[in-house]
């Protein structure tokens, strides 16, 4: 219902995609590019006004809505226009980008793409997307999209091949993004800080896609407000993002996983989310010097 609006042809594939919780929703169409959201307890916005139109919706229905929302106004809205404020002051904004072309989302009879994301335990209603047509000259190795997004608009993306063949990952990302911040809900109290992205989708913590966290990165995850907790990999490189982690005096968990669990993924698929869960906050420390012991140990545990 919007493409047509936006100066593109009209989608005839059902690229836009609705999410919906009981106070809220968001809208974006994968083929235009329009975003558009409401919350309760806020003013009907602009492009959310649009949609409704384009849905047929007429303006004195928007117009009740609209004093119907705000009726419900509440301190959790207020709080949250404090908080986007407090970003743009802060300097935590990202571009506008677009997914590559032919991205569609991913269903369940894309087989071979499907199991792949459910086999890596990714949530069912995160919008994974694949890219089957190829565009007639370049051969496509088969892989799945995750797009980037950060206050709900599309702000890059990573390509995962599916083939053994490197490089695994093909990413449009941006300096200081943290992947996985709009899925936090608003009343979580902490934040699991991952490395990567399939570690952040399966437990519902946020990656910083390297092993270590630059300064911006962890500015935007400060401005979360949660009670933070780092998830190294289990391995030489997840060493480094200990020293980081300790050095921004934020708290670490290294838990004793069975030993073909290298990371928080594949914990969750060998013990499920919440047994993984559970043993990420039952190692968690926030002593410099007890870190220090389990870092000693995991390097032993590596060696060996
Ligand atoms: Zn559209």
């Amino acid at each position: 219902m919007c493409c047509q609006h936006n100066g593109s042809t009209k989608d005839i594939r059902g690229r836009g995609g609705l999410k919906a919780t009981d106070q809220s929703w968001s809208y974006h169409c994968f083929n235009c590019g329009y975003t558009a959201s409401f919350i309760l307890g806020r003013s009907v916005m602009f492009k959310a006004r649009r949609l409704l139109t384009w849905m047929g919706v007429p303006d004195n229905e928007i117009e009740m809505l609209n004093l119907e929302s705000l009726r419900h106004r509440s301190i959790h809205g207020i709080l949250e226009e404090r908080q986007q404020t407090w970003n743009i002051l802060n300097g935590i904004t990202f571009e506008e980008r677009d997914l590559p072309p032919y991205a569609e989302l991913l269903m369940p009879e894309h087989t071979q793409y499907w199991d792949y994301v459910c086999g890596r335990h990714v949530p069912e209603d995160f919008p994974v997307m694949v890219q089957i047509e190829n565009d007639g000259i370049h051969w496509i190795r088969p892989h799945v999209v995750i797009p980037f997004t950060y206050d709900d608009k599309v702000v890059g993306y990573t390509c995962r091949f599916l083939d053994n063949r490197q490089p695994k990952f093909i990413s449009d990302s941006q300096p200081g993004y943290v992947f996985g911040t709009d899925s936090q809900p608003t009343d979580w109290q902490h934040v699991v800080v991952t490395e990567g992205i399939f570690d952040a989708l399966s437990i519902g913590g946020v990656a910083v896609m390297h092993n270590t966290i630059s300064d911006a990165q962890a500015r935007l995850i400060r401005s979360l407000g949660r009670e933070v907790t780092v998830v190294p990999d289990q391995d030489t490189a997840g060493v480094e993002l200990i020293d980081r982690a300790v050095e921004l005096g934020w708290a670490v968990s290294i838990p004793d996983w069975p030993a073909d669990c290298k990371d928080v993924n594949d914990a969750v698929i060998k013990l499920g989310r919440l047994g993984a869960l559970l043993t990420i906050m039952q190692s968690r420390e926030i002593s410099k010097i007890k870190i220090e012991l389990r870092k000693k140990a995991l390097v032993k545990r590596i060696r060996t």
